[in-house]
Protein backbone atom coordinates (compact mmCIF):
# COMPACT_ATOMS: atom_id res chain seq x y z
CA UNK A 1 0.00 0.00 0.00
CA UNK A 2 1.40 3.26 -1.18
CA UNK A 3 0.34 7.25 -0.23
CA UNK A 4 -0.71 9.02 -3.64
CA UNK A 5 -1.13 12.55 -4.35
CA UNK A 6 -2.86 13.18 -7.25
CA UNK A 7 -3.72 16.67 -8.81
CA UNK A 8 -6.26 17.26 -11.53
CA UNK A 9 -5.80 20.60 -13.61
CA UNK A 10 -8.66 22.68 -14.46
CA UNK A 11 -9.61 21.01 -18.14
CA UNK A 12 -9.61 17.73 -15.90
CA UNK A 13 -12.24 18.96 -13.77
CA UNK A 14 -14.18 21.64 -16.17
CA UNK A 15 -17.74 19.68 -16.25
CA UNK A 16 -19.71 16.92 -14.24
CA UNK A 17 -18.68 14.41 -17.07
CA UNK A 18 -14.71 15.18 -16.22
CA UNK A 19 -15.16 14.98 -12.56
CA UNK A 20 -16.93 11.86 -13.28
CA UNK A 21 -13.87 10.71 -15.06
CA UNK A 22 -11.51 11.63 -12.23
CA UNK A 23 -13.67 10.18 -9.49
CA UNK A 24 -12.56 7.08 -11.42
CA UNK A 25 -9.14 7.33 -11.56
CA UNK A 26 -9.04 8.01 -7.90
CA UNK A 27 -11.18 5.12 -6.55
CA UNK A 28 -9.37 3.22 -8.73
CA UNK A 29 -5.91 3.80 -6.86
CA UNK A 30 -8.04 3.70 -3.72
CA UNK A 31 -9.43 0.63 -4.67
CA UNK A 32 -6.22 -0.49 -5.17
CA UNK A 33 -4.93 -0.43 -1.68
CA UNK A 34 -3.47 3.09 -1.58
CA UNK A 35 -4.02 6.36 0.38
CA UNK A 36 -5.09 9.00 -1.40
CA UNK A 37 -4.80 12.49 -1.17
CA UNK A 38 -6.92 14.58 -4.24
CA UNK A 39 -5.72 18.44 -5.25
CA UNK A 40 -7.86 19.74 -7.43
CA UNK A 41 -7.68 22.85 -9.72
CA UNK A 42 -10.85 25.36 -10.32
CA UNK A 43 -13.29 24.03 -12.73
CA UNK A 44 -11.83 25.07 -16.00
CA UNK A 45 -11.58 28.75 -16.62
CA UNK A 46 -12.78 30.01 -13.19
CA UNK A 47 -10.09 30.83 -12.29
CA UNK A 48 -10.13 33.77 -15.18
CA UNK A 49 -13.77 34.60 -14.84
CA UNK A 50 -13.31 35.28 -11.24
CA UNK A 51 -10.51 37.42 -12.17
CA UNK A 52 -12.51 39.78 -14.92
CA UNK A 53 -15.81 39.89 -12.80
CA UNK A 54 -13.09 41.57 -9.89
CA UNK A 55 -11.90 43.64 -12.72
CA UNK A 56 -15.70 44.38 -13.66
CA UNK A 57 -16.54 45.65 -9.95
CA UNK A 58 -12.92 47.36 -9.39
CA UNK A 59 -9.81 46.89 -11.49
CA UNK A 60 -7.40 48.47 -8.45
CA UNK A 61 -8.94 46.14 -6.43
CA UNK A 62 -6.30 45.18 -3.51
CA UNK A 63 -4.50 41.43 -3.71
CA UNK A 64 -5.98 40.78 -0.69
CA UNK A 65 -9.75 40.67 -1.89
CA UNK A 66 -8.99 38.93 -5.44
CA UNK A 67 -6.72 36.16 -2.85
CA UNK A 68 -10.28 36.45 -0.77
CA UNK A 69 -12.26 35.73 -4.09
CA UNK A 70 -10.28 33.55 -6.54
CA UNK A 71 -9.55 30.90 -3.63
CA UNK A 72 -13.25 29.81 -3.92
CA UNK A 73 -12.78 28.40 -7.24
CA UNK A 74 -11.01 25.46 -5.68
CA UNK A 75 -13.45 25.18 -3.21
CA UNK A 76 -16.25 24.58 -5.66
CA UNK A 77 -14.37 22.31 -7.06
CA UNK A 78 -13.51 20.30 -4.17
CA UNK A 79 -17.31 20.22 -2.53
CA UNK A 80 -18.49 19.06 -6.15
CA UNK A 81 -16.07 16.64 -6.39
CA UNK A 82 -15.94 14.76 -2.77
CA UNK A 83 -20.01 14.59 -3.84
CA UNK A 84 -19.65 12.51 -6.98
CA UNK A 85 -17.18 9.82 -4.78
CA UNK A 86 -19.77 10.23 -2.18
CA UNK A 87 -22.34 9.18 -4.46
CA UNK A 88 -20.08 6.33 -5.69
CA UNK A 89 -20.78 4.60 -2.25
CA UNK A 90 -16.96 5.84 -0.76
CA UNK A 91 -15.44 7.57 1.91
CA UNK A 92 -14.43 11.19 0.99
CA UNK A 93 -13.78 14.49 2.77
CA UNK A 94 -13.37 17.55 0.75
CA UNK A 95 -10.91 20.25 2.92
CA UNK A 96 -9.80 23.64 2.21
CA UNK A 97 -6.45 25.41 3.14
CA UNK A 98 -7.76 26.21 6.95
CA UNK A 99 -9.29 23.26 7.67
CA UNK A 100 -5.95 21.44 7.19
CA UNK A 101 -3.30 24.20 7.94
CA UNK A 102 -1.42 24.51 4.55
CA UNK A 103 0.35 27.74 6.10
CA UNK A 104 2.25 30.61 4.27
CA UNK A 105 3.46 33.61 4.25
CA UNK A 106 1.45 36.62 3.55
CA UNK A 107 2.63 37.56 -0.07
CA UNK A 108 -1.50 37.66 -1.44
CA UNK A 109 -1.48 36.93 -5.15
CA UNK A 110 2.40 35.13 -4.85
CA UNK A 111 2.19 33.62 -1.57
CA UNK A 112 5.06 31.14 -0.51
CA UNK A 113 4.28 27.79 1.39
CA UNK A 114 5.53 28.19 5.04
CA UNK A 115 4.43 25.04 7.03
CA UNK A 116 1.40 22.42 6.07
CA UNK A 117 0.24 20.66 9.14
CA UNK A 118 -0.34 17.01 8.11
CA UNK A 119 -2.13 16.10 11.37
CA UNK A 120 -6.40 16.70 9.92
CA UNK A 121 -5.10 14.62 6.75
CA UNK A 122 -3.50 11.57 8.25
CA UNK A 123 -6.33 11.57 10.50
CA UNK A 124 -8.47 11.31 7.32
CA UNK A 125 -6.28 8.74 5.97
CA UNK A 126 -6.57 6.70 8.75
CA UNK A 127 -9.68 6.03 8.68
CA UNK A 128 -9.20 4.87 4.88
CA UNK A 129 -10.87 8.47 3.94
CA UNK A 130 -10.44 9.77 0.31
CA UNK A 131 -9.13 13.39 0.92
CA UNK A 132 -9.66 16.02 -1.08
CA UNK A 133 -7.86 19.46 -1.03
CA UNK A 134 -8.02 23.25 -2.94
CA UNK A 135 -5.33 23.47 -4.90
CA UNK A 136 -3.78 27.20 -5.34
CA UNK A 137 -4.61 28.29 -1.97
CA UNK A 138 -3.38 28.70 1.51
CA UNK A 139 -3.66 30.91 4.78
CA UNK A 140 -1.57 33.27 6.44
CA UNK A 141 -0.59 34.41 9.66
CA UNK A 142 -3.19 36.64 10.03
CA UNK A 143 -5.94 33.74 8.89
CA UNK A 144 -6.56 35.52 5.53
CA UNK A 145 -6.60 33.66 2.59
CA UNK A 146 -3.74 33.47 0.05
CA UNK A 147 -2.87 31.79 -3.69
CA UNK A 148 0.28 30.62 -4.43
CA UNK A 149 0.06 32.22 -8.31
CA UNK A 150 -1.41 31.23 -11.23
CA UNK A 151 -1.27 27.57 -11.87
CA UNK A 152 0.26 27.32 -8.20
CA UNK A 153 -1.87 23.89 -7.59
CA UNK A 154 1.17 21.98 -9.17
CA UNK A 155 2.90 23.77 -5.81
CA UNK A 156 0.18 22.73 -3.75
CA UNK A 157 0.35 19.35 -5.05
CA UNK A 158 4.05 18.47 -4.96
CA UNK A 159 4.11 20.82 -1.12
CA UNK A 160 1.46 18.35 0.21
CA UNK A 161 2.90 14.75 -1.17
CA UNK A 162 6.90 16.55 0.64
CA UNK A 163 4.76 16.90 3.84
CA UNK A 164 2.94 13.81 4.40
CA UNK A 165 6.24 12.26 2.73
CA UNK A 166 3.68 10.11 -0.01
CA UNK A 167 5.60 7.59 -2.31
CA UNK A 168 4.06 9.06 -5.52
CA UNK A 169 2.75 12.71 -6.98
CA UNK A 170 0.92 12.57 -9.94
CA UNK A 171 -0.15 15.92 -11.88
CA UNK A 172 -2.85 15.19 -14.15
CA UNK A 173 -3.47 17.55 -17.35
CA UNK A 174 -4.75 17.31 -20.74
CA UNK A 175 -1.83 16.28 -22.47
CA UNK A 176 0.41 12.94 -22.10
CA UNK A 177 3.29 14.48 -20.41
CA UNK A 178 5.70 16.79 -20.95
CA UNK A 179 7.01 17.17 -24.61
CA UNK A 180 10.11 18.96 -26.39
CA UNK A 181 7.61 21.48 -27.17
CA UNK A 182 4.19 22.41 -26.51
CA UNK A 183 2.47 19.74 -28.17
CA UNK A 184 -1.32 22.23 -28.95
CA UNK A 185 1.28 24.70 -31.04
CA UNK A 186 4.49 22.96 -32.08
CA UNK A 187 4.44 20.74 -34.70
CA UNK A 188 5.97 17.50 -34.45
CA UNK A 189 6.56 17.72 -30.50
CA UNK A 190 7.71 14.38 -28.76
CA UNK A 191 6.61 13.79 -25.41
CA UNK A 192 9.67 12.46 -23.29
CA UNK A 193 9.53 9.21 -21.04
CA UNK A 194 11.79 10.98 -18.74
CA UNK A 195 13.39 14.42 -17.92
CA UNK A 196 15.96 15.48 -14.55
CA UNK A 197 14.21 18.25 -12.30
CA UNK A 198 16.76 20.87 -13.39
CA UNK A 199 15.68 20.58 -17.05
CA UNK A 200 12.09 20.37 -15.82
CA UNK A 201 13.39 23.16 -13.26
CA UNK A 202 14.38 25.50 -16.67
CA UNK A 203 11.47 25.09 -18.99
CA UNK A 204 9.02 25.35 -16.57
CA UNK A 205 10.31 28.83 -15.62
CA UNK A 206 11.22 29.68 -19.50
CA UNK A 207 7.66 29.64 -20.41
CA UNK A 208 6.38 25.57 -20.47
CA UNK A 209 3.48 26.08 -18.06
CA UNK A 210 2.52 21.95 -18.18
CA UNK A 211 4.13 22.26 -14.49
CA UNK A 212 4.07 25.57 -11.86
CA UNK A 213 8.52 26.39 -11.56
CA UNK A 214 7.62 26.12 -8.18
CA UNK A 215 6.27 22.76 -7.86
CA UNK A 216 9.72 21.66 -9.66
CA UNK A 217 11.85 23.54 -7.28
CA UNK A 218 10.14 21.95 -4.10
CA UNK A 219 9.98 18.31 -6.18
CA UNK A 220 13.64 18.17 -6.51
CA UNK A 221 14.13 19.89 -2.87
CA UNK A 222 12.94 17.33 -1.20
CA UNK A 223 12.94 14.14 -3.62
CA UNK A 224 9.54 13.84 -4.61
CA UNK A 225 8.75 11.32 -6.72
CA UNK A 226 6.81 13.12 -9.94
CA UNK A 227 4.94 11.89 -12.78
CA UNK A 228 2.85 13.94 -15.39
CA UNK A 229 0.09 12.23 -16.83
CA UNK A 230 -3.05 12.66 -19.11
CA UNK A 231 -6.28 12.28 -17.33
CA UNK A 232 -8.01 12.09 -20.66
CA UNK A 233 -6.17 9.36 -22.32
CA UNK A 234 -4.86 7.13 -19.81
CA UNK A 235 -1.11 6.80 -21.93
CA UNK A 236 1.78 6.53 -19.97
CA UNK A 237 3.16 9.99 -18.78
CA UNK A 238 6.67 11.72 -17.96
CA UNK A 239 8.60 10.83 -14.85
CA UNK A 240 10.52 13.92 -13.43
CA UNK A 241 13.51 13.12 -11.49
CA UNK A 242 17.07 13.31 -10.13
CA UNK A 243 18.74 11.62 -13.71
CA UNK A 244 16.87 10.85 -16.79
CA UNK A 245 17.32 8.57 -19.74
CA UNK A 246 18.00 10.94 -22.71
CA UNK A 247 15.82 10.38 -26.30
CA UNK A 248 18.95 8.90 -28.51
CA UNK A 249 21.58 11.49 -29.86
CA UNK A 250 19.40 14.60 -28.10
CA UNK A 251 21.23 17.41 -26.21
CA UNK A 252 18.12 19.64 -26.39
CA UNK A 253 15.02 17.92 -24.01
CA UNK A 254 12.98 21.20 -25.12
CA UNK A 255 12.02 24.46 -26.22
CA UNK A 256 9.89 27.15 -24.68
CA UNK A 257 8.75 30.14 -25.49
CA UNK A 258 7.24 33.30 -22.91
CA UNK A 259 5.47 36.06 -23.87
CA UNK A 260 5.34 37.70 -20.61
CA UNK A 261 8.14 40.16 -20.33
CA UNK A 262 9.18 43.10 -22.20
CA UNK A 263 12.60 44.49 -22.59
CA UNK A 264 13.70 48.22 -20.85
CA UNK A 265 16.68 50.25 -22.04
CA UNK A 266 18.63 52.69 -20.34
CA UNK A 267 20.23 54.67 -23.30
CA UNK A 268 23.38 57.09 -22.28
CA UNK A 269 24.43 55.88 -19.06
CA UNK A 270 27.63 56.99 -17.16
CA UNK A 271 30.23 54.72 -17.81
CA UNK A 272 31.68 54.56 -14.46
CA UNK A 273 31.62 52.02 -11.42
CA UNK A 274 28.33 50.80 -9.30
CA UNK A 275 25.88 52.26 -12.32
CA UNK A 276 24.66 48.45 -12.60
CA UNK A 277 24.55 48.19 -8.63
CA UNK A 278 22.38 51.47 -8.15
CA UNK A 279 19.95 50.41 -11.32
CA UNK A 280 19.41 46.87 -10.55
CA UNK A 281 19.29 47.17 -6.74
CA UNK A 282 16.72 50.21 -7.26
CA UNK A 283 14.71 47.16 -9.18
CA UNK A 284 15.35 44.57 -6.66
CA UNK A 285 14.24 46.76 -3.96
CA UNK A 286 10.72 47.22 -5.08
CA UNK A 287 10.91 42.95 -5.76
CA UNK A 288 10.83 43.33 -9.77
CA UNK A 289 13.50 40.80 -11.19
CA UNK A 290 15.63 41.39 -14.01
CA UNK A 291 16.05 38.52 -16.07
CA UNK A 292 18.76 39.21 -19.31
CA UNK A 293 21.01 41.49 -18.85
CA UNK A 294 23.14 43.39 -21.99
CA UNK A 295 25.50 46.04 -21.32
CA UNK A 296 27.42 48.00 -24.05
CA UNK A 297 31.35 48.20 -24.21
CA UNK A 298 31.31 51.83 -23.02
CA UNK A 299 31.91 54.85 -26.06
CA UNK A 300 34.40 56.65 -24.17
CA UNK A 301 32.16 57.72 -20.91
CA UNK A 302 28.58 56.77 -21.94
CA UNK A 303 27.13 53.25 -22.49
CA UNK A 304 24.06 51.67 -22.65
CA UNK A 305 21.80 48.88 -20.14
CA UNK A 306 19.40 46.98 -21.39
CA UNK A 307 17.48 43.92 -19.40
CA UNK A 308 14.02 42.42 -19.60
CA UNK A 309 11.41 42.51 -16.80
CA UNK A 310 8.05 40.69 -16.68
CA UNK A 311 5.81 42.29 -18.56
CA UNK A 312 3.32 43.42 -15.24
CA UNK A 313 6.31 44.87 -13.96
CA UNK A 314 6.98 47.01 -16.61
CA UNK A 315 5.39 50.25 -15.21
CA UNK A 316 6.05 50.10 -11.81
CA UNK A 317 10.44 49.54 -13.52
CA UNK A 318 9.90 52.58 -15.43
CA UNK A 319 8.22 54.87 -13.36
CA UNK A 320 10.54 53.83 -10.47
CA UNK A 321 13.93 54.30 -13.39
CA UNK A 322 12.02 57.81 -13.93
CA UNK A 323 12.20 58.90 -10.57
CA UNK A 324 15.51 58.21 -10.27
CA UNK A 325 16.64 59.93 -13.44
CA UNK A 326 19.02 62.28 -12.11
CA UNK A 327 20.58 60.16 -9.25
CA UNK A 328 21.08 57.19 -11.79
CA UNK A 329 21.93 60.08 -15.05
CA UNK A 330 21.09 58.58 -17.93
CA UNK A 331 20.03 59.98 -21.35
CA UNK A 332 16.39 58.30 -22.30
CA UNK A 333 14.20 55.00 -21.50
CA UNK A 334 13.54 53.04 -24.36
CA UNK A 335 10.90 50.31 -23.68
CA UNK A 336 9.60 47.42 -25.97
CA UNK A 337 7.29 44.95 -24.69
CA UNK A 338 6.57 43.78 -28.31
CA UNK A 339 9.27 41.20 -27.74
CA UNK A 340 9.42 37.38 -26.38
CA UNK A 341 11.70 35.24 -25.45
CA UNK A 342 12.24 31.36 -26.80
CA UNK A 343 14.63 29.32 -25.25
CA UNK A 344 16.09 25.45 -25.72
CA UNK A 345 17.09 23.69 -22.72
CA UNK A 346 18.98 20.16 -22.12
CA UNK A 347 21.40 18.57 -20.21
CA UNK A 348 23.48 17.64 -22.86
CA UNK A 349 24.33 20.65 -23.97
CA UNK A 350 27.09 21.52 -21.59
CA UNK A 351 30.50 21.89 -23.90
CA UNK A 352 29.00 21.37 -26.59
CA UNK A 353 29.13 24.59 -28.64
CA UNK A 354 27.08 22.95 -31.81
CA UNK A 355 23.82 23.22 -30.30
CA UNK A 356 24.12 27.14 -29.82
CA UNK A 357 25.31 27.80 -33.61
CA UNK A 358 22.43 25.22 -34.64
CA UNK A 359 19.76 27.83 -32.86
CA UNK A 360 21.22 30.64 -34.19
CA UNK A 361 21.38 29.00 -37.66
CA UNK A 362 18.07 28.03 -37.61
CA UNK A 363 16.62 31.08 -36.58
CA UNK A 364 18.73 33.00 -40.06
CA UNK A 365 17.41 30.53 -41.96
CA UNK A 366 13.90 31.98 -40.98
CA UNK A 367 14.86 35.25 -41.12
CA UNK A 368 14.48 35.88 -37.62
CA UNK A 369 16.77 38.40 -35.55
CA UNK A 370 17.77 37.80 -32.34
CA UNK A 371 17.65 40.97 -29.83
CA UNK A 372 19.66 39.29 -27.06
CA UNK A 373 20.96 36.23 -25.96
CA UNK A 374 21.37 34.41 -22.63
CA UNK A 375 23.18 31.52 -22.10
CA UNK A 376 23.86 28.88 -19.10
CA UNK A 377 25.23 25.60 -18.45
CA UNK A 378 21.73 23.92 -19.42
CA UNK A 379 19.74 26.86 -21.65
CA UNK A 380 19.93 29.28 -23.98
CA UNK A 381 17.56 31.99 -24.22
CA UNK A 382 17.26 34.37 -27.21
CA UNK A 383 14.96 37.24 -27.61
CA UNK A 384 12.83 37.91 -30.80
CA UNK A 385 10.05 40.32 -31.77
CA UNK A 386 6.73 38.80 -30.45
CA UNK A 387 5.67 38.47 -33.88
CA UNK A 388 8.16 35.81 -34.62
CA UNK A 389 8.03 33.71 -31.30
CA UNK A 390 5.82 30.59 -32.83
CA UNK A 391 7.79 30.99 -35.93
CA UNK A 392 11.14 30.88 -34.05
CA UNK A 393 10.21 27.52 -31.41
CA UNK A 394 8.86 26.09 -34.37
CA UNK A 395 12.07 26.19 -36.64
CA UNK A 396 14.24 25.62 -33.50
CA UNK A 397 12.18 22.62 -32.84
CA UNK A 398 12.08 21.04 -35.79
CA UNK A 399 16.11 21.58 -36.77
CA UNK A 400 16.68 19.43 -33.70
CA UNK A 401 14.08 17.03 -33.05
CA UNK A 402 12.65 16.23 -36.72
CA UNK A 403 13.62 13.15 -38.33
CA UNK A 404 15.80 14.63 -40.97
CA UNK A 405 16.99 18.15 -39.18
CA UNK A 406 20.38 17.81 -37.91
CA UNK A 407 21.44 17.37 -34.57
CA UNK A 408 24.08 19.40 -34.02
P1 LIG B 1 -3.67 22.17 -15.97
O1 LIG B 1 -4.94 22.95 -16.05
O2 LIG B 1 -3.87 20.69 -16.01
O3 LIG B 1 -2.78 22.63 -14.85
P2 LIG B 1 -2.08 23.71 -17.85
O4 LIG B 1 -2.88 24.39 -18.91
O5 LIG B 1 -1.58 24.52 -16.71
O6 LIG B 1 -2.92 22.46 -17.35
O7 LIG B 1 -0.81 22.97 -18.50
C1 LIG B 1 -1.00 22.07 -19.57
C2 LIG B 1 -0.69 22.77 -20.87
O8 LIG B 1 0.70 23.12 -20.91
C3 LIG B 1 -0.88 21.92 -22.11
O9 LIG B 1 -2.21 21.93 -22.55
C4 LIG B 1 0.09 22.55 -23.11
O10 LIG B 1 -0.57 23.40 -24.02
C5 LIG B 1 1.02 23.41 -22.26
N1 LIG B 1 2.45 23.15 -22.48
C6 LIG B 1 3.38 24.11 -22.72
N2 LIG B 1 4.58 23.57 -22.91
C7 LIG B 1 4.43 22.23 -22.77
C8 LIG B 1 5.34 21.11 -22.86
N3 LIG B 1 6.65 21.28 -23.10
N4 LIG B 1 4.83 19.87 -22.67
C9 LIG B 1 3.53 19.68 -22.42
N5 LIG B 1 2.61 20.70 -22.34
C10 LIG B 1 3.06 21.95 -22.51
N1 LIG C 1 -6.91 27.78 -10.60
C1 LIG C 1 -5.60 28.40 -10.55
C2 LIG C 1 -5.25 29.00 -11.90
O1 LIG C 1 -6.04 28.91 -12.83
C3 LIG C 1 -4.53 27.48 -10.07
C4 LIG C 1 -4.21 26.30 -10.96
O2 LIG C 1 -5.00 25.97 -11.86
O3 LIG C 1 -3.16 25.67 -10.77
O4 LIG C 1 -4.21 29.60 -12.03
MG1 LIG D 1 -1.41 24.20 -14.65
Amino acid sequence: MALIVQKFGGSSVASLERVRHVAKIVTDTYIAGNDVVVVLSAQGKMTDRLIALANEYNPRASKRELDQLLSIGEQQSVALAAMCIQGMGFPVVSLNAWQVGFKTNTTYGNARIKKIDTERIQMELDQRKIVIFTGFQGINRRGDITTLGRGGSDTSAVALAAALRADLCQIYTDVDGVYTADPNTVEGARKLDEITYDEMLELASLGAKVLHNRSVEMAKHYHVELEVLSSFTGNPGTKVKEVAKRMEHTQVSGVAKDKSIARIALVGIKNEPGIAFRVFSLLSGKKINVDIILQSIGREEWKDIAFTVARKDLNQAVSLLEEYKSVLGYDGIEVNDHIAKVSMVGAGMIGNPGVASGMFEALYNAGININMISTSEIKISVLVDEKDADRAVQVVHTKFFSEYGSQS
